[in-house]
């Protein structure tokens, strides 16, 4: 099995890619790719129909979702770091059935401008999931780009511990960005120091280069601000598309300007890109639309568009936002 995507937005990851299931799976397919993850932000909506639409192309469905972690408690809303992103993948059906439950305790109990997880949780629900450390913004990435190596490796190594170094990936990106140079050199340090495997991905939220327009519209619809906006939000360059095993051997794969051991970087990257397509199984044998029955809990206020997602924020806090 060559190079796979392990990391891929659909346009479930609501107002923050553009992709729909069926083009990411024509493009896997146009590929020669094996195996797809789907892994949108904090939700599994998209997976039902993943699951059904897959079947047409030969290709093995990994379900995921890129998690958001809260570092002090799904329940704090306090100023601060509010979410790092992690990256969950269902290596079996248990793994499938934590993610259920991580996402909806993500929205029915840590929901603070996003559904947030914590370490509680996830102690209670990693059984059979694949982690890894996702993007810039992530668990591993964020406190090193702010200079708290001492967190990155706290959370590394507690990580590590709950799932077993086999099981947590430090993953490395490349999407041209000056500062993602500095960042994958700190990371694959901390990885060969916790001796925790690398994982390289392409953090996919549109199709092809030239979606980047029509994806920052979308960005901007979600910020509540326009085009002209100055302090609007986007995403740099036009590397967030869906590479090909050629493009993502060539351009993706991070190229740390120390080297990693024997093997040369790129190669040592890509193994357990291999390994985690091969190991996660085809998923979802649960009936169709049994994933996410959209009960609402008891105690939750659903008056309003957004009344569902809207609880008090602490006192001198702003109230949650809505998606
Ligand atoms: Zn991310
Ligand atoms: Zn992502």
């Amino acid at each position: 099995m060559g190079f796979v995507h392990l990391h891929v937005h659909s346009e479930y990851s609501i107002l923050d890619a553009t992709c729909r299931i069926e083009e990411l799976l024509l493009k896997a397919k146009e590929y020669g790719m094996k195996a797809l993850a789907l892994t949108d932000h904090g939700n599994l909506c998209g997976a039902i129909e993943f699951h059904h639409k897959v079947k047409n192309y030969g290709i093995k469905p990994i379900i995921g979702t890129e998690l958001y972690f809260a570092p002090r408690g799904r329940f704090d809303r306090m100023p601060g770091p509010r979410y790092y992103h992690l990256l969950a993948l269902a290596e079996n059906e248990q793994g499938y059935k934590n993610l259920l439950k991580l996402s909806s305790l993500g929205y029915t109990e840590g929901f603070y401008y996003k559904p947030r997880i914590d370490m509680e949780l996830l102690e209670r629900y990693s059984d059979g999931l694949i982690l890894t450390s996702a993007c810039k913004s992530g668990i591993l990435a964020k406190p090193l780009l702010q200079g708290n190596r001492q967190e990155a490796e706290n959370w590394g190594r507690a990580l590590r511990d709950l799932v077993g170094p086999e099981n947590f990936f430090v993953e490395i990106q490349n999407h041209g960005l000056p500062e993602e140079r500095e960042l994958n050199d700190s990371l694959i340090e901390l990885a060969r120091r916790l001796e925790l495997p690398l994982l390289a991905t392409n953090d996919v939220h549109y199709i092809a280069p030239e979606d980047c327009e029509a994806h920052e519209v979308l960005l901007n619809i979600q910020s509540d601000k326009t085009v002209l906006s100055e302090d609007r939000r986007s995403f740099e360059g036009d590397q967030y598309y869906f590479k090909s095993a050629d493009r993502a051997d060539g351009r993706a794969i991070p190229r740390p300007s120390r080297g990693i051991g024997e093997q040369p970087p790129d190669r040592r990257a890509m193994q357990p890109e291999v390994e985690v397509g091969r190991r996660s199984p085809a998923l979802l044998r649960a009936a169709p639309g049994a994933a996410q029955s959209g009960r609402i809990p008891e105690g939750v206020d659903i008056s309003g568009s957004r009344g569902a997602l809207r609880r008090p924020a602490s006192p001198g806090g702003s109230p949650a936002a809505g998606v």
